[in-house]
Parts: structure tokens; sequence; C-alpha cells
């Protein structure tokens, strides 16, 4: 037995058993229903900080919650470990990524374990394992095989002097080469999309998913779905063969306040319809544009310039010619790459014209207009002028009106856009997973068969960045032989996009050690989707959005039989640090090593969740986990300290002349208990961790009180102190088991149910309050205990009894006798 609280020993105790036991291991052959909980898995970036802990411990608090309330609870841990950053730190360190990353996962681990969490980790997963990637693959090759997987073209920096591919972070400056210092270009090279666009409609929508509003706002502004117009301007050009160029537009009813038209700079058609006086100015500002990245062209604080190529195309609803320009705010991969430019009624074009001196045209009156010029865009609907036959329309009934027009004339046709693109899974480097294609000179494209999965990456390969893969140049890497028809063929040099990895990994924890299939359908089956998904927001439109896309991607390849993965999803916030994110730059990085080491895994966890509520994230605060470590204290010595019931307290207050009485008190005792469970229950399930450890200190409090007044029978503090011990259970899992030990319980606390509340007995206890009007008793009112002088006041003067006795007369002075009478004297 440890008589005094020794956080260290008991932590290291527990840790053992549990570990010894595989208490936390679990199957799926279980009676029980199921609950799948899962916090992001952690980048393999070196060591756990204190913000890596604040994601983590609460999700396992929940967890253990779900456990005791009869749950079969997976809560698995792994780590997301291909990428960039292990790439780059192996660079700066002069050791190769893989001895790197399992360097950090053996750290990570420990710094896991000390936390005390239920992970099961007889399934952990790592990403850069073959076992793994291997998988990885095998899914792009079902991708394939449905169609959403294909080659395109996509932009890389290209440096024309050394003739070369750069990798991003080898262009500095506004777009100049590393090397030469020459300006950067971009260049167009063949690579792998996935056609996430097929999804986009559904990846909108968050069907039977309880998730957070501004997650799917994010995700759908991020599929960006517009409904409008295309319109067909007529091109009539020596030397083009277009006879149009079609231009989408949410606002077709402004076709007549069209003064200019923007092609984008990579526009195929700039290049063809410039005329001969032009060619120069505009080549030199395609190429400028080229330099820059499609966040600084679309830059709402950058001016947006251009140039005029001396050409024009015919607006056919007036017959007007209207100017086309290029300017670099009109991106190729958006609608078609042409912009109409309606100064008037957009705020953009208007800070175009006024730039360039182009027409600003009204058609679109703004309610009461009388032909003043426009200050700024008027961008709300009015009424239709200087529209030929449309005039007088209102705007909204004209979008109609003029959508109409133009398809019977076939002059253009209603159509959706979206924002999204493919998403480009192809990178140049070599800490991913090699993608699994084959180049025949004479078949072509050839997948890898199954049977030769996993393409293994090659340890020895040369990886620093050159923009080009690291694999290109391991000939006993790139050449092989083709698995259709045997001549020599080389292989896909390109690795995959790490988010290809992420967005399955939680599939694999249900049968990590499945080997003949990705996962084992049946399991998958138990325990798929994710019942609470809990991490960063920052992965609202990629890790979240990705893996949204794979799901439904294997439902319709009939791998998975459900719609989406994570059915709860819950973003923490962020811990702060004097004020400042943590960052190793400024140098306030909390490590939880030497807190756990000091104050015990137990304390952090709970100060973690004590600090702010979860959602919003809060400052550390060193003050504030000693204040927790205190706590600990004080139930470490109301519990092992054992209880004597003291009657020689009890006969001294009564000679005091207090009132106290056993059956009150224990009364007393057993209402706290119950709405303490009521309370920690309900938090715990809303994920309101602050709260609830509040309502235990407040518990922890009122027991100490008990304690030392002695007051009420050994049975009823024996119940209260095993609420206590459950309910802290989740939260400080090594505190609680020791304590359930030291209080002659057996192992282990775990595996206890969550304790129930009585509502009966949480009822606040009820009085009866006596009214009075001048002293005369005009009404009785049944009232709880707890009821303020306000309240009864309050609840006196409301008495419909009452009401008639105060009619026409003036409440003087309202006398209170706590919990037995109000008495108004009126007059
Ligand atoms: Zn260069
Ligand atoms: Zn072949």
């Amino acid at each position: 037995m440890v008589d005094k609280y020794d956080p260290q020993e008991i932590e290291r105790k527990w840790q053992r058993r549990w570990a010894e036991d595989g208490l936390y291991e679990v199957t799926e052959d279980s009676a029980k229903p199921k609950w799948y909980a899962l916090t992001m898995f952690p980048y393999t970036s070196g060591d756990l900080h204190i913000g890596h802990w604040y994601a983590m411990a609460p999700s396992d608090v929940h967890a253990r919650f779900k456990r005791m309330q009869g749950y079969n609870v997976l809560h698995p841990m792994g780590f997301d470990a291909f990428g960039l950053p292990a790439e780059n730190a192996a660079i700066s360190r002069g050791i190769h990524p893989f001895t790197w990353t399992m360097q950090n996962i053996e750290n990570m681990r420990r710094q896991l374990k000390s936390i005390g969490a239920i992970y099961d980790w007889s399934r952990e997963v790592f990403t850069c394992l073959p076992e793994y990637y291997k998988w990885t693959q095998w899914f792009f090759l079902k991708l394939y095989e449905s169609g959403l997987a294909y080659r395109g073209k996509a932009p890389v920096n290209w440096c024309p002097h050394c003739q070369t591919v750069l990798a991003n972070e080898q262009v500095v400056g506004e777009g100049f080469c590393e090397r030469c210092g020459a300006a950067v270009s971009r260049r167009d090279l063949e690579q792998w999309f996935f056609r996430i666009t097929n999804y986009a409609d559904e990846l909108m929508e968050h069907i039977g998913i309880d998730w957070p509003e501004r997650i799917k706002i994010m995700q759908r502004n991020w599929v960006g779905k517009s409904v409008g117009t295309e319109i067909s301007f007529a091109l009539d050009h020596p030397g083009v063969d277009g006879r149009e160029i079609r231009v989408f537009t949410t606002r077709p009813d402004t076709v007549f306040g069209v003064t200019f038209m923007v092609l984008a700079p990579e526009h195929p058609l700039v290049a063809e319809l410039t005329s001969p006086d032009k060619r120069a100015e505009v080549e030199e500002y395609v190429a400028r544009s080229q330099r820059q990245t499609e966040i600084e062209r679309l830059s709402t604080e950058r001016e947006k310039d251009g140039v005029f190529i001396g050409a024009y195309v015919v607006n056919r609803l007036n017959g007007e010619r209207v100017p086309i320009w290029v300017a670099d705010y009109v991106l190729l991969g958006y609608g078609t790459g042409v912009v109409m430019g309606v100064p008037a009624h957009d705020e953009r074009d208007f800070a175009f014209a006024k730039r360039y001196n182009l027409p600003i045209r009204v058609v679109i009156a703004p309610p009461g207009r009388r032909g003043e010029e426009l200050e700024e865009a008027y961008t709300e609907p009015g009424t239709m002028v200087n529209s030929g036959q449309f005039d007088g329309l209102p705007s909204r009934q004209g979008i109609e009106a003029i959508s109409d027009f133009l398809e019977e004339k076939g002059w253009g046709k209603r159509a959706v856009t979206y924002r999204l693109r493919d998403w480009l899974i192809s990178r140049q480097r070599y800490w991913g997973a090699p993608i699994p294609m084959i180049y025949c000179p004479d078949c072509g494209i050839v997948p890898v068969p199954e049977e030769d999965l996993p393409v293994l990456l090659p340890e020895d390969a040369e990886f620093k960045p050159t923009g080009e893969s690291p694999l290109k140049y391991h000939e006993q890497f790139v050449n092989t032989t083709c698995p259709r028809c045997g001549v020599p063929a080389k292989r896909e040099t390109d690795t995959m996009d790490t988010f290809m990895c992420s967005s399955w990994y939680f599939l694999r924890y249900a049968s990590p050690d499945c080997d003949n299939a990705p996962f084992d359908a049946e399991r998958v089956r138990y325990w798929l989707p994710v019942d609470l998904y809990t991490g960063g927001a920052e992965h609202a439109v990629m890790h979240l959005f990705y893996a949204r896309f794979f799901i439904k991607a294997l439902r319709d390849m009939g791998l998975v039989d459900f719609d989406e993965p994570f059915s709860r999803l819950f973003n923490q916030g962020v811990i702060i640090v004097e004020r400042q994110k943590m960052s190793k730059s400024r140098g306030n990085v909390i490590t939880p090593d030497e807190y756990v080491s000091e104050l015990g895994a137990d304390a952090v966890r709970a100060y973690l969740m004590f600090v702010a509520p979860w959602e919003q994230g809060g400052e550390w605060d060193d003050s504030g986990i000693s204040g927790i470590s205190r706590w600990f204290n004080r139930v470490w010595n109301l519990v092992a300290g054992g209880y004597e019931q003291k009657i020689t307290g009890l006969v001294l207050k009564r000679l005091k002349g207090e009132q106290i009485d056993i059956e009150q008190a224990e009364r007393q005792l057993s209402r706290l208990t119950h709405q303490t469970i009521r309370k920690v229950t309900d938090d715990l399930e809303r994920l309101r961790f602050n709260t609830m450890l509040a309502a235990l200190m407040e518990f922890t409090n009122y027991l100490a009180r008990v304690k030392e007044e002695g007051a009420v029978g050994v049975s009823d503090w024996k119940e209260a102190i095993d609420t206590l011990l459950l309910l802290l259970a989740p939260t400080a899992p090594h505190l609680a088991e020791e304590l359930w030990q030291q209080t002659g319980h057996s192992y282990s606390i775990h595996n206890q149910s969550w304790p129930k509340w009585d509502e009966e007995l949480a009822k606040d206890e009820e009085i009866t309050l006596v009214i009075q009007v001048n002293g005369k008793l005009r009404d009785r009112i049944m009232a709880p205990a707890s009821m303020t002088e306000a309240g009864a006041k309050q609840a006196a003067l409301e008495s419909q009894r009452v009401k008639a006795y105060l009619e026409g007369k003036e409440v003087i002075n309202i006398v209170y006798v706590p919990g037995r009478l109000v008495n108004l004297v009126v007059r």
C-alpha cells in the first residue's frame, strides 16, 4: 500500500499491469455494442508536444467513458509516417528518412504510452511500412480500374537556364531559381490525378453525420458549386478556326453590360488571337504571370492588371464588338478560363475598368436611381435597363428570361460549374508510396499486377530535392519488364501524396494483421464507420475531404457498405503559451514529459481538459496544473485516509444549537452524489470536459466537509466515494485504479459499469413556502430547498392567489424567513 499520493509510482505500476493483462485489447466477437473512437494519428515529426496531448487525452477520456458505459470500444493509435517533413528533416540531418522516422516513432510511442490511454497497441499502424503501403498501392490500382485515376498535365516549376524541374523550396523570392537566379516559369508535366470531381455533389452534402457547421461550410465552399449560364460570344478572326468564346456566368441578366472580355494568360486562344502590334507586350505579361502562384494571382489585396490583346468578340445580344484582354486574375482551371467584364455590376471588373478607362454601363438599375454615375459596382438585384427587349424586368426574372432566350437561339445554355478540381496525387519526391504503374513502349500504361505488390521503395535512392522524382535516377527501380508483353519497360517514378495514405488508415485498424486484403470485410463491417473522430479543424478541406471521397469511391466499388467514414466529428481548439501558438522558432513549446514525471500523467490529462472548453482551446499555465495536482492530493487524502463516523462531532454541534440530523445529512449526500453522476455523464456525452471536472471538484469539496463532520453512515460514505472514483476513472485512470484497489475493490475499475443516477434521488429537495400578506396566510407553494431569497420573493409576488390581495395596494416591504415564509407588507 502506498501511503502518500505518488503519481510516478502509481502510474508506472498500473501501466505495466494493464499492458501485461492486455486490458485494453479488443476483439470483434462481443455481445456489446461497438464504439469506434478515433483521434487523428500524429505525423512522425519527432516529439509530442502538449498540443498532441490536447488532441489525445480528452478523446481517451471520452473513449474510456464509453467503455464503462458498456460499449466495446476500439481506440487505436498509429503513425502518419510518409511525407515531405521526414524527407527534409532527414536531409538536414544527413540520415535516411526511414531511420529518422522509425526513431521518432520509438520516442513518440514511449510518450503516447505515458498518457495512460486505452490504445490497443496490438493494432498499431505505420503508413511507411511495405505491409501498409502495399495496400495503398492496391487502392491506387482499384481507383485506376474504376476510371477514377488518370494521367493528365499539371504545371511544375521549370528553370529555363538549368533546364530542369525545381521543387517548390528551390524557388526563391518572387519566383527565381535557387541555383542560378533565373526567373522560374511553369511547365506542364504528366502527373496522376483522382477524379474527386465525380463526387462533387455528394461531397457537398453531409447526410446523416454530426459534423461542426463550419467544417461543412468550408467543404461546401471548397467544392464551390455555382449554377449559371454559359454564353457564347461570336468570334471572327482570320487564321482562327474557332467561331466562339464561351463564358460561364451566374449573372446572365447583366450580359448587355459587357464592355470587355478577359482570358486567362494560359488560355490557348491568347497566342492565336493576339495582334502583331501587341505580341511583345502580351508575351511579356504572360511570362510574368507564370511566375506567380495562384494564391498571389487571386489575392484580393493585389491590384488587378492586364493587357489588351488587339482582338474582339461580338456580344450576340446587342451586336457590339467587345475588346479582349488578358489578365492573371482569371485562372484556366476555373470555369472556361474566360470572364466577361461587367464593370457596373462586379467589383473586380469595376476596378479593372476604372484602371484602364473601359466603359461602365449600367444595365441593372438600383431602386430609385436617376442616371447618376456609379461610385462602385452595384451587385444587388434591380430592374433591367439598357437591355433591349428585356428592359423593365426585375433582374431575378431576367436571369431566367435571358437564359431561355440564349437557349432558343442556340447562343448558350444553362450550366453548373465547380471550383473543385481533381486531386493531383503525384509527388516528385522520395519518401512516399511508389505509384504502381509501368510504361511499356508497346502497350502504353500498364498497371503493376496485384500479385507483384508492393512496389518497394528502394532504400538506397539519392533523395535530395531536385523537383524530379529521385526514383528516376535509380536504375534498378526504373527498369523493369512489361507485365503484359515482357519487353523492357519503365516504372512510374513519382510517389503518392501522403493524403492518400491517411485516406484509409482508419479501415486498417479494424484488421491490421490482414495480409491478403487491405482489410477484413467482416471486421470493417463490425467497426466502421468511426463513431467519434477528433482532431484539428485545419484538416477540413484536405484529409477530411479526401477520406470522404475515398470511402464513397470504395462504396461504389462494393468494398464497403457505408457512405461516410466519420459519423461524428469534433474539432478541438489550440493550446497557446504566453498568448501565442507554440512553435519551435518562438521557443515556447511545452513538452509533456517533464510535467508527467513531476506531477503525473493524470494531472496533465485533467489540466488540459480543465483549462477551457475543448473546442475553444486555451492558455497553458503552470500554476493551473499545480491546482489540479493539489486536487488529486485532496482526493487521495479523502479516500486513502479511511472514514470514521464522528458522533461526537454531531453532539458538539447540537450543543451549539445547530440542527444537524443524520438522516438529512445522508439525504443531502445521496442527492449530491446522484446530481454529480447526472452532470458528469451529461457533460461527457457532450465533450464538455471543463465543466465535468468543475462538478467533480465541487463534489470532492463537499465530501471533505462531510468527512470532517463525520455526519453520515459508513455505507452512504462508501457509496459516495465509489461513485467519485468511478466518475474520476476516465480522467485520472491511474489514481482511480489505485484508490479503487485501496478501498478493497477488485481489479480493475476500468471494467466497472458507469454509475447510473436515480432521477428521484437527484431531485432538488422541496420545501413548502408559506406566503403571507400583512401577516395573514394567503398561499402555500412548493419550492426547491436551494431557492434563493430573490427567487422566493418573486415566487410570492407571482402567486395567483396572492395577486388578488395586492390589487390596488403598494408593497412596501417583503420579509423573508429562509426556507419557510415570505410576508408581503402592503398598504
Ligand atoms: Zn536555374
Ligand atoms: Zn508491353
